[in-house]
């Protein structure tokens, strides 16, 4: 049986990650070990079958003596342990959420759905790299990559409107803890119905710059306010999170020495766990909708085609009604004015599933069944 050290799983993507793999009854399928960096020693979590206490994840023996390694535990965890032990000859499976190993020619980005012939081809070929892609891009070739496989995307760009989650559990905490404070702030004003909205209002602003205002994630209100960039400056104008959209939209797509633009620009919003993207897409044909429709909705068992119209669109492509659900909700889809080959479209995906914790989970499954 498969000896699969898990690495990270006390964090937010590792617990997604064991969640699901609970519900998929993953466990029954290999043999669990659990490494912290600091909680070497305590009890492993209740999985449905006997496991070793928790190990230490810097302990390079008990690491090797897996067969697969699962990291959730970030980039500075990777950067450290992975040449290590690939320097003390380990040839296992390294899968990984963080990004450090993403762009590295041996290493695979893994999103079955869309690149599944890649990723056969990569197990096939002896790779042993497998690291899930950014959130974003994943969710959304999740949603539009029916289309680019079908060659009909002569560019994209997109709009997103990210949630807070994508940065962490402690910025999903300071987001709640900010709403409570602008709450707050207007909580008595609010309670009289016959207050004067300026009043309110200015009572919430005023609180934006109140020092109450806990800002040590974020560095900045998001709540009752957005902030326009994420991630590392890159000194050209472009954050690291839109310049992963093309680097490794292109890389999952395979699409080699002749990549496809796909650029444009990253907004964090207060959202808890799902992420939503504005596309613009210029085809390279024009297609009647139902076509694009009918690829859309046959790319994937996961794919929701919402149609678009107003109820519709409110009820069913919104964060609120797609968190914690593998569904990617896809709607607006529309011809713009610019011409039957510019099309528009929304999606809304829950960035902790397909965004970080199903591709990893799928690929033990992919690994496990080509044993
Ligand atoms: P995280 O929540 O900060 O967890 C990382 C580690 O922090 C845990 O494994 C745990 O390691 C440690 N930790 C310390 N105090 C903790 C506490 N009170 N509760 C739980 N864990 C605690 O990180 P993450 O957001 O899951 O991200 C992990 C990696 O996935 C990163 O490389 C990230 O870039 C990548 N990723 C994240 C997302 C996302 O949506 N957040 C999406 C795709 C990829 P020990 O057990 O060793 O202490």
């Amino acid at each position: 049986m498969m000896k699969v050290g898990l690495i990270g799983w006390r964090g937010m993507v590792g617990s997604v990650l064991v969640e699901r793999m609970r519900a998929e009854d993953d466990f029954a399928l290999f043999e669990p070990v659990f490494f912290s960096t600091s909680q070497a020693g305590a009890v492993a979590p209740e999985v449905g079958r006997p496991c070793p206490p928790v190990g230490d994840a810097h302990d390079l023996r008990s690491l090797t003596a897996c067969d697969t390694l699962v990291s959730c535990q970030g980039g500075d965890y990777t950067q450290a342990m992975h040449p290590r032990l690939r320097a003390a000859g380990w040839r296992g499976h390294w899968i990984d959420a963080a990004s450090t190993l993403r762009m590295q020619d041996d290493a695979v980005i893994i999103l079955d759905p869309v690149n599944r012939p890649a990723i056969e081809a990569g197990i096939a070929g002896g790779r042993r790299d497998w690291i899930g892609g950014n959130c974003t891009v994943s969710l959304m070739l999740m949603a539009f990559g029916a289309l680019f496989r079908a060659g009909l995307v002569e560019w994209l760009t997109s709009m997103t409107y990210q949630a807070a989650s994508g940065a962490g559990a402690q910025h999903m905490r300071e987001l709640l803890a900010q709403m409570g404070r602008l709450h707050g702030a207007a909580a008595a004003l609010l309670a009289n119905p016959a207050s004067a909205i300026l009043d309110i209002d200015r009572v919430a602003a005023a609180a934006f710059t109140d020092p109450a205002l806990p800002v040590a994630q974020f560095g900045q209100p998001l709540a009752g306010s957005l902030l326009p960039w994420i991630d590392r400056d890159l000194g050209n104008g472009q954050s690291r999170e839109e310049f992963k959209a093309g680097a490794e939209g292109n890389k999952i797509l395979g699409t080699g020495a002749e990549p496809i633009p796909i650029d444009g620009l990253c907004v964090r919003i207060g959202a808890m766990r799902c992420h939503s993207q504005a596309v613009t897409m210029k085809l390279t044909r024009a297609v009647p909708l139902a076509g694009i429709e009918t690829l859309l909705e046959q790319s994937h068992p996961w794919l929701r085609l919402v149609p678009n119209e107003r109820e519709a669109s409110l009820a069913r492509l919104t964060p609120a009604a797609v968190t914690g659900r593998l569904d990617i909700a896809v709607g607006r889809i529309r011809q713009l004015a610019m011409g039957p080959e510019y099309l528009t479209a929304f999606t809304v995906g829950d960035q902790l599933l397909w965004g970080a914790a199903e591709p990893l989970r799928r690929m033990l499954r992919l690994l496990l069944d080509a044993r």
